[in-house]
């Protein structure tokens, strides 16, 4: 098993588990992340959730 990795990017803003984008004081969250290839989609880049179900699949829902 591949431990995959521990903190994902964003592939839209490239923002990170540990460097989260802010809005309104806000950190984002991920409306679809995948630790295994180390790519998300966060709560600011919504618009590329169809991008991101395209190349990696199941997004975990919306
Ligand atoms: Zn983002
Ligand atoms: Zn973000």
């Amino acid at each position: 098993m591949s431990p995959g990795v521990d903190v994902a990017t964003c592939i839209g803003c490239g923002c990170t588990d540990d460097c989260a984008c802010f809005k309104d004081g806000k950190p984002c969250y991920w409306l679809a992340v995948d630790y295994d290839r180390g790519r998300g989609v966060c709560s600011e880049c919504h618009d590329r959730l169809n991008e991101f179900g395209r190349e990696y699949g199941d997004t975990g829902g919306r």
